[in-house]
């Protein structure tokens, strides 16, 4: 999908190209975004099949493409039947001939594409995946889309290791960019970001938002560039101005480059061109401001690095009428200034009509025929009509061509020639200007290079101005970053829930997890604001990495290298076996892939079956995160299983917090405030009581309440048992090195290379023996 009107500006419509190489355990991903020039292409490598795979579906849903192409099965292509239906990660799939993909066929259809020797320039040269996936998409996109190709004049090779991976249910659960649940009434942390005011600037954002970054200069780097805006409003409020009124030049350059733009599109492209001084010189004093406060200029925000392409302007302006057509089907989208041969012909047919339109008047005055007529017809063209009582009148150059009932009508040499004019100009004129149109095309798409380098400037202003000015309405701070394990926010704030909160403040809160204390566990009621402030915490951070201001009066982040999330807040939509078993898939795979530079938020793990059972998971959980050497990893742990808070006076690292509730006559007030200590009693039928159940039968579990506490403190109680079993749960030495078994130590002494068949045999039959 190309055309402009049925796209959506603020987000990229991508075509990803994907090729596995199981045997190396890595895959190659492509992908182009057509309407805007981009082509990015990667190698993706995983330790195991099984991770490797999910890094690719990480991928994919980053991109969340609008096609994927992979190589056409072997099988099928012998058999050739015909293929069947297949998605990849749930996106829509097809299927390219396997021979578009071989190595030496994808890396010449690169370096043709480029015109190049080599791939080194790209980066890519030593990744063979990649190339492969950057050599079909070429070759695809010559097959279907041909004039798409001359727009891709760089490929960019990136890592995925530069970007904090985010997987699905994290992306998801953190509501970065799709909210769950009743769309009308939530929003996402997109929404509440985005105050950029070009579609560049939006594309780029919700990019950012998908990757956060892990390098601290590079974040620095954005920040700096948001504080500069943050500080100084003048330039801030100029700049969004004037980004208000710029086009979306990427596209716009890249309809060129296809040769797809119409008058119109070029006119917005000009519109934008002259905009580009003002922004220059709003940048340029900014970094004067910054200069004379003896601050540092950012990169982005030095003047020069801002090509205005005045001789592009000059070139539209010359060549486009003002407020030019929308389509080239008529003519008049062409200033006639423009070119000699164009004016002459206007000129021409012009001085044409103006004979034929006096021809009446000038041959009723030579002939004394006071009711001659000059008429059109589609069949005979202009002719002169005399009524038959005057045809005596009619000078001998007349030639009759039609006779109707009482008049003659004639024509003449002279009025034929003119007719000639003024019915080819037109046609002529179109020609032409289309012609012209079409070089102008060709002279802006030969500095589409220098169009994109501005296009996407424009975009990082858009969005550095736009960050700072959400900071300012919102009153977010600049978080300082480290590389130390402490995260330390002080009035900490929801960027989402306090923005959708209408008649009550958000309470803000504090959060300090440090490598001395690295678990928290967070107790309270239902509805007290557990997965609020967990969610708070995991967005704090995330902004902070895509250098962003964050919602707190003080941040101290140290940097994470993913976000893991595992939130049971929408539980609501199934329930039941399935739930609890995609709850552990989650969980596994958080234990199986977080790191101790991971930051963990598991919201009521262990929910989804029986207490014991719950109890039982979440314990071993937090004590595996807790133990695990590999692990270690921050975490927010919320649950309403009191007997959890034990784990605090067992794992030295972990701490316990609840959210504050106070019961006023009966009634339970939750303050949504987090404070250390664990909760002591569930507030499950006050939270009853607030929903509207029948008093009668609030009063009922009530009295059921206090049956069931005597007996679970009476001897072999629930309590009790719970109780006895956290008491044996004592610290087995899980990750203590285990002892190598007998097959190991033996293992390990095999000189494999020395060893002959029937050798290895009997080895084989010992072992078997040994274990
Ligand atoms: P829990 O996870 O403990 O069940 P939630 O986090 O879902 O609770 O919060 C329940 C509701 O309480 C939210 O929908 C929100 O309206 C409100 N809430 C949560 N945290 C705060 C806060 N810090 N300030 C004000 N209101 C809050």
């Amino acid at each position: 999908m190309i055309e402009p009107d049925m796209l959506d500006a603020r987000r990229n419509n991508y075509l990803v190209a994907l090729i596995r190489e199981p045997e190396h355990t890595r895959a190659g991903l492509a992908y182009v975004d057509i309407t805007t020039g981009e082509f990015a292409v990667t190698q993706i490598v995983g330790e195991t099949l099984d991770e490797l795979e999910r890094r690719v579906q990480e991928e994919l849903e980053r991109l969340q493409p609008a096609e994927v192409l992979v190589p056409a099965e072997r099988e099928r292509m012998i058999k050739g039947a015909r293929p069947a239906e297949r998605r990849e990660g749930g996106f829509r799939t097809t299927e390219y001939d396997a021979w578009h993909w071989e190595t030496s066929t994808a890396r010449q259809a690169l370096l043709n594409h480029f015109e190049v020797r080599t791939l080194d320039g790209f980066g890519c040269e030593q990744k063979p995946a990649a190339i492969r996936a950057a050599g079909a998409i070429v070759q695809y996109l010559q097959e279907t889309q041909r004039n798409a190709l001359a727009q891709l004049r760089q490929l960019y090779t990136y890592s995925t290791d530069h970007f904090m991976t985010l997987d699905a249910a994290t992306r998801r659960n953190l509501e970065l960019t799709e909210s769950i649940g009743d769309q009308k009434k939530r929003t996402t942390l997109l929404n509440v970001l985005d105050a950029t005011h070009t579609p560049m600037g939006g594309r780029l954002l919700r990019r950012w938002l998908n990757q956060p970054l892990l390098n601290r200069d590079a974040i620095e780097a954005r920040l700096d560039a948001v504080e500069a805006f943050y500080t100084q409003t003048e330039q801030r409020m100029a700049l969004r101005e004037t980004l208000k009124t710029i086009g979306d030049l990427e596209r716009l350059t890249n309809r060129v480059v296809s040769g797809l733009a119409t008058p119109r599109e070029l006119g917005a492209m000009r519109e934008t061109l002259r905009r580009l001084p003002d922004v220059r010189a709003i940048v340029a004093d900014l970094a004067e401001r910054q200069q004379s406060l003896g601050r540092p200029v950012p990169k982005p925000l030095e003047a020069e690095r801002l090509d205005v392409a005045e001789d592009v302007l000059a070139l539209l302006d010359a060549a486009l009428v003002d407020d030019p057509p929308s389509t080239r089907a008529k003519t008049g989208f062409i200033r006639p200034s423009f070119s000699n041969e164009l004016q002459d012909l206007i000129e021409k047919s012009r001085h044409a009509r103006e004979w034929i339109a006096g021809l009446e008047q000038v041959e009723r005055e030579r002939t004394g025929i006071k009711s001659l007529k000059v008429g059109y017809n589609k069949v005979f063209g202009y002719y002169i009509e005399v009524t038959k009582a005057n045809t005596h009148l009619v000078p001998d150059e007349y030639i009759r061509k039609q006779t109707l009932v009482n008049a003659e009508r004639y024509i003449t040499p002279e009025l034929k020639e003119y007719e000639t004019l003024v019915l080819n100009a037109e046609e002529r004129q179109l020609d032409l200007e289309n012609r012209l149109f079409e070089q102008v095309m060709q002279q802006v798409a030969a500095q589409a290079p220098r169009l994109l380098r501005t296009a996407r400037l424009l975009a990082r202003l858009d969005v550095f101005s736009a960050l700072a000015e959400v900071a300012v309405r919102r009153r977010y701070v600049r978080p300082r970053l480290h590389d130390g394990d402490a995260i330390r926010i002080v009035n900490g704030r929801h960027p989402v829930v306090e923005v959708m909160m209408k008649d009550e403040p958000f309470i803000p809160n504090d959060t300090e997890i440090s490598g001395e204390a690295f678990i928290h566990i967070i107790t309270g009621p239902n509805m007290a604001g557990k997965s609020t402030y967990l969610r708070q915490v995991a967005l704090i951070v995330l902004m902070a990495q895509i250098g962003s201001f964050v919602p707190a009066d003080e941040a101290d982040i140290g940097l994470v290298d993913r976000i893991f999330t595992r939130v049971g807040a929408h539980d609501e939509i199934a329930r039941g076996q399935s739930t609890f078993m995609v709850e552990m898939v989650e969980t596994a795979n958080i234990l199986n892939h977080a790191t101790n530079r991971s930051l963990l938020v598991l919201d009521e793990i262990g929910r989804g079956t029986s207490t014991y059972d719950g109890i039982s998971i979440a314990w071993a959980v937090v004590e595996y995160i807790h133990n695990n050497p590999k692990l270690r990893s921050r975490t927010l742990f919320a649950t309403h299983y009191h007997e959890l808070t034990e784990l605090e006076k067992r794992l030295p690292h972990v701490r316990n917090y609840n959210v504050a509730v106070v019961e006023e006559e009966g009634r339970v007030v939750f303050l949504h405030k987090i404070v250390p200590g664990a909760a002591d009693r569930s507030y499950g039928i006050h939270v009853a009581a607030i929903a509207g159940l029948p008093r009668s039968v609030i009063k009922r579990a009530q009295e059921i309440l206090a049956d069931l506490e005597a007996e679970a403190r009476a001897p072999g109680g629930h309590r009790e048992r719970v109780r006895s079993l956290v008491a044996g749960a004592t610290q087995l030495p899980l990750f203590a090195e285990p002892e190598p078994s007998p097959v190991e130590e033996e293992l390990k002494q095999i000189n494999v290379d020395e060893l002959s068949p029937l050798e290895a045999l009997n080895l084989l039959y010992r072992l078997q023996q040994l274990a």
